[in-house]
Order: C-alpha cells, then sequence, then structure tokens
C-alpha cells in the first residue's frame, strides 16, 4: 500500500513535470486559449506585440522575411508601387477625399495601381 501510494506520488511529479515541459515546447498547440485571451486583451496584447518587436528585432526581422517568403508576389508588387508611385494620392472612389493606398487587383501586375483609402479598401482587397 505504501508502496503504490508512493509509486503514484512520484509519477504524479514526473507527469507534471513532463506536462511543464511539453508546454514549453509546445506553445502553439494552445494556440486555441492564446486566440481566446487575444481577442479579450487585444490592447494588452498589442502592447505585448509591440514590446516583443523592440526587445527581439533580429526574430521580428525574421518573421518579416518569412511574411516576404510567402507572399513573394504581393510583397514586389507593394514593393514597385511604392518606387514608382511614392507620392500620396487621393482615393480613386469618387466624392472621397480620403489618402489612398496603393492597392492591386492583380499582384502580378504591379504597376496596375488602385489608390484606394483604408475605408475602401477592403472591397477589392490587396
Ligand atoms: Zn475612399
Amino acid at each position: 500500500m505504501s508502496y503504490s501510494r508512493e509509486y503514484y506520488q512520484k509519477n504524479k511529479e514526473k507527469q507534471k513535470e513532463w506536462n511543464r515541459q511539453w508546454r514549453l515546447k509546445n506553445p502553439m498547440k494552445c494556440s486555441a486559449s492564446v486566440v481566446k485571451w487575444q481577442r479579450l486583451h487585444r490592447e494588452k496584447y498589442n502592447a505585448y506585440l509591440k514590446k516583443w518587436q523592440q526587445e527581439n528585432p533580429e526574430k521580428f526581422k525574421a518573421l518579416k522575411t518569412s511574411y516576404r517568403h510567402r507572399h513573394p508576389e504581393r510583397h514586389r508588387a507593394q514593393w514597385i508601387a511604392f518606387y514608382t508611385h511614392p507620392e500620396n494620392k487621393k482615393c480613386s472612389i469618387e466624392g472621397c477625399d480620403n489618402i489612398g493606398q496603393r492597392c492591386h487587383k492583380d499582384y502580378s501586375k504591379p504597376l496596375e495601381i488602385v489608390w484606394l483609402c483604408r475605408q475602401h479598401r477592403g472591397s477589392i482587397g490587396g
């Protein structure tokens, strides 16, 4: 009896430690709760993200590079649009006086830019 109890206690500690290690190694596996937390504490999360970016400039740079890597067409189109049209133009939606952003209907045609403000941008995306 005392033997099995001891064994159980020992195992419990082992299991606890194992769980802790697993969580440390697999933070993304708990992503559902992370997303929930982010929604509830958006400002706190944004502040944390900003702090993280400042404290980990190299990691942040790597993250940005990987975004570029995953969306090369999009990045290229945005880059070309910026260098060929550095000036700011008004939103191309009639009657809208907001400053537009360089948008693309087709990323394979980077010179075909549509100027849309943030408000109207959602209508075509990109
Ligand atoms: Zn607009």
